[in-house]
């Protein structure tokens, strides 16, 4: 995604000048509290120290985390033999946060990128895993779309662009300029995939900005996919090195050891403290900084707040000193999933797992989402001759999913298995993990929503909001959201030295 500048506790278009952050006009800001060590916490810790040592401030940063252990969302499980990823299970390359996060960790010699052959990804519709189509012959042979779908889909070249600056859902976008078999095979897989969200209700501006630009830009998007590339062209003609212009691309990377390596480092290289097992209660502004209240009854005082907290939490910890606040952060909503693990012995799995996995249109009925086919992806994650698969299941379009016992995730997952993919034998291991809410939901509205947080920060300075509910929910968007949110730490702390 994007990134505008950061302004004041959250951030702004780029066109708002800094010079409007609202800093203390006194002291010299010393004491950092991070609310929350996921990647983002961790990673924003990790920043301001790292800008801080750069700028010459010597500045004590405390990080409190409400779990017994760091990382969030991300938690590799090992068990076994099996290497379960209980969140996500890596990073894209093409974007550069997290690669120099890795750097700057020394870490990067340890990364692992995922297997070429596992590449391909399947729809599974119609009875079958169709092949994803990656280029225009794959996909006028593929059955996946029907002929009549196809005519629809090319028709999106002479359709015109979206003029009048609403914030679409990524269902009408889809509709308008795909057609509804593409929004209901390729988009909508695409939405559950990534945010496991509801293309219904889901913004295309705050989930895809760079697709809502290349309409913009380009007038449409295979208008922007020719223009595109023939500008690579002319650019790999000229020996520049260039990156895939239109979509995210790049490799899935992670670890041997699986992504918690990354919080792992992250902490280990603090000079700061991680209190884990220490939730913060309370928030309060007081005067030269905030107080913050833990689940122990002690108290923390601290010259800057960062909350890198699910936005859930913290619309509690605003509502003592502003409601508007709060209740503008309680509008952006979580969905749930269910992530099950299967070990199986690789010779009783009649398919070739030559691929990434697959989605599912929600049209077909089936109760998961998709499966990633895990050791494909990953070939260390199973045992010598045993393969992995993780399946999702709930998200925003099947809620009550969440509520189902272990015993019926399993069974339902298993008889989907047995339709999709042919497996008819008992798994050698499985693992039910259950994440209440796994995704924050940028749904309509979620931009102009981010303006008015912004516009509530001004009146507390010092508090800074970071993490996945507001500008991205990648890994790569959490650490350079952190980065941001680090900058105007020290940029305060440079103000008031
Ligand atoms: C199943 C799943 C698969 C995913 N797959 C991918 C993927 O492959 N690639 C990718 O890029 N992204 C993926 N994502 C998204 C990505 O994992 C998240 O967006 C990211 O990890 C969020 O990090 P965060 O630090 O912002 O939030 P979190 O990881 O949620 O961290 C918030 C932290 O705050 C703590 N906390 C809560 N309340 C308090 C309190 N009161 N006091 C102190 N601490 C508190 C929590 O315990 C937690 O540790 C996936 C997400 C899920 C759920």
């Amino acid at each position: 995604m994007e990134n505008p500048e950061r302004v004041s506790g959250l951030w702004m278009k780029k066109s708002v000048p800094r010079a409007t952050c609202p800093c203390f006009p006194e002291e010299i800001m010393k004491k950092v509290a991070i609310i929350g060590a996921g990647l983002s916490g961790l990673s924003t810790a990790h920043a301001v120290e790292r800008q801080a040592a750069a700028a010459g401030i010597d500045v004590a940063v405390t990080v409190f985390e409400r779990d017994e252990r760091t990382g969030g969302k991300i938690w590799s499980i090992k068990e076994e033999g099996y290497l379960c990823e209980w969140g996500p299970n890596g990073f894209l390359d093409s974007k550069p946060m997290t690669l120099e996060l890795c750097d700057q960790l020394g870490i990067r010699d340890q990364l692992e990128r995922s297997n070429d052959n596992a590449r391909k990804r399947f729809i599974y519709s119609g009875g079958i895993l169709n092949r994803l189509p990656e280029n225009g012959p794959m996909f006028l042979k593929s059955k996946l779309i029907s002929w009549p779908g196809k005519i629809r889909l090319a028709q999106e070249f002479i359709k015109p662009k979206r003029t009048d600056g609403v914030d679409e859902t990524l269902a009408e976008f889809a509709r308008r300029r795909l057609g509804p078999e593409a929004l209901d095979k390729l988009i909508g897989p695409m939405v559950s995939g990534i945010f496991a969200g509801n293309p219904e209700t889901m913004s295309l501006k705050s989930c895809f900005p760079r697709i809502h630009e290349l309409e913009q830009e380009y007038g449409g998007l295979l208008k922007a996919m020719i223009k595109l590339a023939k500008q690579k062209k002319a650019e790999i003609k000229a020996g520049k090195q260039v990156a895939s212009a239109a979509g995210p691309g790049g490799v899935l990377t992670s670890f041997v050891g699986g992504i918690q390596e990354l919080t792992d480092a992250t902490v280990k290289g603090l000079k700061g403290k991680v209190q884990t097992g220490s939730a913060v209660t309370g928030l309060k502004p007081v005067s030269g900084g905030w107080e913050l209240e833990l689940a122990d009854g002690g108290k923390f005082d601290a010259d800057i707040a960062v909350s890198a907290a699910p936005a859930h939490i913290l619309k509690d910890l605003v509502t003592p000193f502003d409601e508007t606040l709060s209740g503008l952060i309680a509008e952006i909503p979580y969905a749930p999933m269910n992530v099950i693990c299967f070990g199986y012995e690789q010779g009783k799995i009649a398919r070739d797992l030559d691929g990434f996995g697959y989605l599912i249109p929600k049209k077909e009925g089936c109760a998961i989402l998709g499966t990633l086919w895990d050791s494909s992806i990953f070939p260390q994650r199973a045992p010598e001759g045993h393969v992995l698969l993780r399946s999702m299941m709930g998200g925003a379009t099947n809620p009550d999913a969440i509520g189902l016992s272990d015993a019926e995730v399993k069974q339902r997952t298993m008889a989907e298995l047995k339709k999709i993919m042919g497996i008819v034998v008992e798994p050698d291991f499985v693992r039910v993990f259950r994440h209440q809410r796994a995704i924050p939901q940028y749904v309509v509205g979620h931009a102009d929503r981010l303006v008015a947080i912004d516009d509530s920060l001004k009146k507390h300075p010092g508090l800074i909001l970071t993490g996945n509910a507001f500008f991205g929910i990648g890994l790569n968007d959490c650490v350079n959201a952190a980065n941001q949110a680090a900058d105007q730490v020290v940029s305060c702390l440079k103000k008031n030295d």
